[in-house]
C-alpha cells in the first residue's frame, strides 16, 4: 500500500515544484536592490522608453539602487525632470538622451532639489529653462524666476507637460511631472519605490497627503525618482505599498513617542516589520524617527 503511494505522491511533488518555478520566473521581483531584480551593475544606465517619445532613465548611485530621471522629446526641444547626482553621471545622461534625439535640451523641472539629483547640473545647457518651486529655488540659490502657481504647461512642442505641486513631501519644494495624455506621473522623490522612506529634509503627514492626490490624478504609470521603473498595474500597487510603508514608520514612531521614549532609545527599539528590509533602512530608520519626533512636537514649520 504505502509502497504504491509513494510515486504519486512524489510526482504531485513535482508537478507543484514545476508550477512554482514557472510562477516565480514570470513575476518580476518588487525591490530596489538591483541583483535582486535580475539586473547586473553593468546593465546600467538604462533608458526605459515609456511612452512615444517619454523616456524613464535609471542610473545607480551609492550605496547601489537607481537615481531616476524622466526626459520628454518634444517638437521644440528636450525636457528633463531631475538630474543625476554627480557631473559624470549627468554628462553621461546627456549622452544616453543624444542616442535618442538630436534636439537641444531646452527645459529641466526641479522635481528634488537634493545633490544626488542636482549635483551634475552644472553641465546642463547654460541657457536651460528651470521650472522649479520658490522653496526649491532658495534652497539650489538658482538664478531663475520660480513658480508663481502650483501648475504651470511647459510648451515643448507636441506634448503637454504639466508640473505640479501637490504639496510639501520629500524636500518642501516636490514637483511631479504629469503628462495627462499619456497618462504618466513622475513624481521624483515623492514615490521612492521599495526605498526606506527617507526623511532628512521632509514632512512626514503632509507627504502621504500629497501621494493620496497623486493616486487621484489620472494615472496609469507611476515613476519613481529612486528604485526601479516598474510596469504600469506595479507602478500603482507599488505606490500605495509605498505609502503604505510611510503610515506604518509614522504609526511606529508615533507608538514610541507616546511610551514616553527618548528620540535616541526611540531609534533603538523602532521595530519597522517588513519595511526593514527595503534599501536604506539602516541608515533611514534614525533619521525618520528624529524627524517624525519633531513632527509630533510641532518643532517642524
Ligand atoms: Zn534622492
Amino acid at each position: 500500500m504505502f509502497e504504491t503511494f509513494r510515486p504519486a505522491r512524489s510526482a504531485w511533488i513535482a508537478v507543484l515544484v514545476v508550477l512554482t518555478l514557472a510562477a516565480t520566473a514570470s513575476a518580476q521581483v518588487r525591490t530596489a536592490f538591483p541583483e535582486k531584480r535580475g539586473f547586473k551593475l553593468t546593465d546600467f544606465p538604462r533608458t526605459v522608453k515609456l511612452a512615444d517619445n517619454v523616456y524613464g532613465y535609471e542610473d545607480i548611485r551609492q550605496p547601489g539602487f537607481t537615481t531616476v530621471s524622466l526626459f520628454v522629446v518634444g517638437n521644440d526641444g528636450v525636457l528633463i525632470v531631475d538630474g543625476q547626482g554627480s557631473v559624470g553621471a549627468t554628462r553621461k545622461m546627456l549622452g544616453e538622451i543624444a542616442k535618442v534625439t538630436s534636439k537641444p535640451v531646452k527645459w529641466y523641472i526641479v522635481g528634488s532639489d537634493h545633490g544626488d539629483h542636482t549635483a551634475g547640473n552644472s553641465v546642463l545647457p547654460k541657457d536651460i529653462t528651470y521650472v522649479v518651486t520658490p522653496f526649491s529655488k532658495a534652497q539650489m540659490k538658482l538664478d531663475a524666476p520660480a513658480m508663481t502657481d502650483d501648475k504651470q504647461v511647459i510648451a515643448v512642442g507636441g506634448i503637454e507637460v504639466q508640473a505640479l505641486y501637490l504639496g510639501r513631501a520629500h524636500t518642501g519644494g516636490d514637483l511631479v511631472a504629469y503628462l495627462p495624455k499619456q497618462k504618466i506621473l513622475f513624481m521624483s522623490e515623492v514615490y521612492l519605490n521599495r526605498v526606506f522612506p527617507a526623511m532628512r529634509s521632509a514632512f512626514p503627514t503632509e507627504w502621504v497627503t500629497v501621494i493620496d492626490k497623486a493616486l487621484k490624478l489620472d494615472v496609469d504609470r507611476f515613476v519613481p525618482g529612486h528604485g526601479f521603473i516598474e510596469e504600469p498595474k506595479a507602478s500603482r500597487e507599488e505606490l500605495i505599498e509605498y505609502q503604505k510603508a510611510m503610515r506604518a514608520v509614522i504609526a511606529e514612531v508615533n507608538r514610541l513617542h507616546k511610551l514616553g521614549l527618548s528620540a535616541d532609545d526611540a531609534v533603538k527599539q523602532a521595530n519597522w516589520g517588513p519595511y526593514k528590509e527595503w534599501f536604506l533602512s539602516e541608515q533611514q530608520g534614525p533619521i525618520a524617527v528624529r524627524k517624525i519626533y519633531e513632527e509630533i512636537e510641532g518643532k517642524l514649520k
